[in-house]
């Protein structure tokens, strides 16, 4: 609700420039229960710094976030201290997730091992069930991380946010760094999980292409803010924002003979420390208006679930 999250910037490398960097600005998005949001956007467009605020792991400067109605940055200590066992994250690199000092099995039971939850068999026999839960062997659990490739790191890391059970799974940029039959499988694993277990997904990425693939719902960030927030059907459809259509014309077309329209033509996202006034997208946009350049569109309610922050619709 009102997330926004601005960091100081210590060494301004022209004086001009400000000292504080809108990474959120002003995002309220809702999650159903048992769903999955998409969120995309360009690297540098704030998804991330949203993803580690929901995922209770980088405070907001202001607004909150609700579990269950429940604040996560302001709630009691109680709730604080459930959180481990209800939001967990995934991140794009298991690498650096993952301790190579650690066998893997022991990476995974660390935080039962935490949480003392049932005695130390109890717990090799949850972290081996999880093991072939995600697609891995028992046998795997003292090895090392550099004994698995990246797929199956990604695995390991999955049984790893999965171990205390949470209802709440923050994936950001999961599979971006596997290759593309590799991403499907790892895809594929995270929807029967969330079948299997009730989850619900925040799901991170620069590519549209996976996110339309896994997501109920998706929402478009630019520059630190929300424009478009929509069905994946309505979105792929009938999309509002200018900028929504341009990651669409980016996306690669499977039908041969259908030509995809190139994104470049619309050139680079601005820095996020000197922000364009008015529509943030203005500078790129083929439909700008003159009013673009000088006022912050409003968010629209276009339809019951499909929301735009543009002019052209006001
Ligand atoms: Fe383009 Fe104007 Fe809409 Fe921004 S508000 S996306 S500049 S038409
Ligand atoms: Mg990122």
């Amino acid at each position: 609700k009102n997330v926004t999250r601005r960091f100081s910037v210590e060494q301004p490398l022209f004086s001009a420039a400000p000292r504080e960097l809108m990474a959120v600005k002003d995002v309220s998005l809702c999650i159903e229960k048992g769903t999955t949001l998409g969120l995309v956007g360009e690297s540098g467009c704030g998804k991330s710094t949203l993803a580690k605020i929901v995922a209770h792991l980088l405070p907001p400067s202001s607004g909150d976030v609700l579990l269950e109605g429940e604040s996560i940055w302001h709630g009691s200590h109680e709730v604080i201290h459930s959180l481990p066992r209800r939001i967990q994250m995934i991140f794009q690199d298991p690498v650096s997730s993952l301790n190579p000092r650690k066998s893997i099995g022991k990476s995974i039971q660390e935080a039962l091992d935490v949480h003392r939850v049932g005695s130390s068999a109890d717990r090799k026999k949850a972290v081996n069930e999880l093991l072939e839960r995600v697609g891995m062997r028992a046998e795997h659990y003292g090895r090392y991380p550099h004994e698995f490739s990246g797929g199956q790191r990604q695995r390991i890391a999955i049984a790893r946010a999965l171990v205390l059970n949470p209802d709440f799974i923050v994936c950001d940029e999961a599979v971006s760094a596997l290759d593309v039959s590799v991403q499907a499988q790892v895809l594929n694993l995270l929807a029967d999980l969330q079948h299997d277990f009730g989850l619900t997904y925040m799901f991170i990425s620069h590519d549209l292409a996976v996110i339309g693939h896994v997501s109920d719902v998706i929402a478009v960030m630019y520059l630190g803010r929300l424009v478009e927030l929509a069905s994946t059907q309505d979105l792929f459809d009938k999309a509002l924002h200018p900028y929504t259509q341009m990651l669409l014309d980016a996306v690669p077309v499977p039908v041969p003979g259908r030509r995809s329209v190139g994104s470049n033509q619309t050139g680079d996202l601005p820095s996020p420390l000197a922000p364009p006034a008015g529509c943030p997208f203005h500078p790129r946009c083929k439909q700008a208006m003159p009013v673009c350049s000088k006022v912050l569109p409003q968010w629209l309610e276009i339809d019951k679930n499909h929301h735009v922050l543009c002019h052209l619709y006001a």
